[in-house]
Order: C-alpha cells, then structure tokens, then sequence
C-alpha cells in the first residue's frame, strides 16, 4: 500500500482525533499511549464504495466485541463513532476509499497495567487505497505457507482485531522473503487459519470450503458478504477445518478482505491451482462482490 501523498494532500486532509477533526499534521499521540508501547487496542479496516461506506454497522460491532475481548471500554457509544466515521469520511470527499478506525487504551505510564489508562484514544483516518495493481487480480496471485504458527486462542483470540498484529507480520515477511504478497498461517494444530491479513477460501467439485473462526480466523466482514453472495448464486458453502493438504490439491483457492476484496490465489508453495488461473466460481463471485458493494455493473 505504498502511496506518494502530495504536501497539499497531507496538509488537506483531516483526521477525526477524540471528537475533533484535525489537520494531518496536527493527529499526534503521545509516546506514552499504550497502543504504541504494548500494541494494547483494537482497530478496524472499512472500505467506502460509491459514496457508501461498506458495512459500517458490522465493522462497528466487531471493534466494540474486539475491545471487549481485552476489556477495553471505548469512551463513546457505538452511534457516536459511526458518526465520527461518517464525519471524517465526508470531511476528506472521499467517495471510495478506505478508513482506518483505531481505539487504543490510551495514555498510561510505562508500567502494563491498563487500567491506569483513563480514556481510550480513538482516531479515524479517511483516505484512498490500492492493495494490489488490477493485473494481480486478473492473473491471480502465488502464496507461500508460512512456518509462523497463529496466535494460540488461549493467548491473543486470533478473533479479536487487536493492534497486537505481530504474529500477522511475522508471516507477512516471510511471504515478501519469498517473492509473493501472501502467506497462509495454520494453527497450532495445522490446520489453515487464514492469510496474514485475508480470510481463506477454496472451491473442490463445486462446493466452497472456508476455515471455521475457531480455526484462528478473524471473522471477516467479506467474506460473510461473499458467502451470502454465493449461496444467492446456489452455490454451497462448508465452514470446516481444512489442512495444507487441501489446499494443494483444491479447484480454486480465493482470498477474501476488505483491502484485497476477493482475489484469486494461482499457486500455494509451488503447486498450482486448477489451471494456473483464477477460477470461474472465483471470478463469479468477484464479479458479485463489485455489484453489491458499488450499487453496478463493472
Ligand atoms: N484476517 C485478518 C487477519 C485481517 O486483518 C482481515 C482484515 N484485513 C481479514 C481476515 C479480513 O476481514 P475483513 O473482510 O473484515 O476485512
């Protein structure tokens, strides 16, 4: 998501920083904030579509249930953030776009105990996105399995979207060491939990198999819209643990994110999928997944 930002955009654009809408250069948070020290908070990713922003009532409640998971009381009620985000989205004229919505535990001291923390710190950024160039989305992409094992659910829940995304980066690197974008992160007891920052989905004589959120998954906002999307198409969709086997011998393989939206996965550790390109179900659903997000046709 590398981006040159113009001097007159970073200075023009507006942050939503604890109920104000700041200049760019204005949003600081102090070193003391515990987001920064101990990665303690939670975030979400949303996307703006024509003018809409995706899903915002489901991104709302998963970072609220994320805060409760590490007993984080975000300092203002689920309708007044959905308003900071609709400021900040209307504020900056953005009509597709991305906003990052982040709520961190708040100004402490350099000791753990979070509850010295009065006030959670909550920041909204609105700006435009590219995850990957449209060629990748044509082509498909090659992963690679990482060796980094996911987040134990008795640790971190891999089902709240903490700020703590370490063990996500840890496989990220290791799929950038081996000239791919992604990687696919098994659980502790091998089987598939997700991609660094996508869920996984694959397609085998018809039928779509994806990772239950016990697997280790986050639950992902798209891909609960993409399954939907798929039954309305009759197609039959399985949450069920799946091994790396599964995923080498499977028709198609698709990932699915908000940032990536759906996209087709062409190899997975030297072995290729189906015919080395982005399957029909795939494209189908990708196809599906524009309509229903932007209102239209491609
Ligand atoms: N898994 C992880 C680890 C993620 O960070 C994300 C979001 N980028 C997803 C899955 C996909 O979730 P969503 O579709 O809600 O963006």
């Amino acid at each position: 998501m590398t981006r040159a930002i113009s001097k007159e955009k970073f200075m023009a654009q507006k942050i939503w920083l604890d109920g104000k809408l700041v200049d760019q250069q204005d949003a600081k948070i102090t070193v003391f904030d515990h987001g920064l020290l101990y990665g303690d908070g939670v975030f979400e990713g949303i996307r703006i579509y024509s003018g809409r922003i995706f899903e915002l009532e489901a991104h709302i409640k998963r970072l609220y249930e994320s805060a409760k998971a590490i007993r984080l009381t975000i300092s203002i009620s689920q309708s007044e953030l959905t308003g900071a985000v609709e400021e900040t989205v209307k504020a900056n004229g953005i009509s597709d776009g991305y906003v990052r919505l982040v709520v961190t535990r708040g100004v402490g001291t350099l000791g753990l105990n979070p509850f010295i923390c009065k006030n959670s710190c909550i920041f909204v950024i609105a700006d435009s996105i590219q995850l990957y160039p449209e060629e990748l989305y044509e082509k498909g992409m090659r992963v690679i399995s990482a060796t980094t094992v996911r987040n134990h659910p008795l640790a971190i829940p891999p089902q709240a979207k903490s700020l703590n995304y370490l063990n996500n980066i840890l496989a990220k690197i290791e799929a950038l060491d081996n000239d791919v974008p992604e990687a696919v992160i098994y659980n502790h007891e091998g089987y598939v939990a997700e991609a660094s920052g996508d869920n996984v989905l694959i397609v085998k004589d018809g039928v779509i198999y994806t990772p239950p959120a016990e697997a280790g998954a986050l639950p992902g906002i798209t891909q609960r819209v993409v399954i939907k999307l798929a039954r309305e198409e009759s197609l039959q969709v399985i949450e069920k643990n799946l091994t790396r086997f599964d995923l080498y011998v499977c028709d198609e393989f698709f990932l699915t994110g908000t940032a990536a939206e759906v996209i087709g996965i062409v190899e997975i550790d030297g072995r290729v999928i189906g015919d080395g390109k982005p399957g029909p179900i795939t494209s189908l659903l990708r196809n599906k997944f524009f309509q229903y997000a932007h209102g239209k046709e491609k």
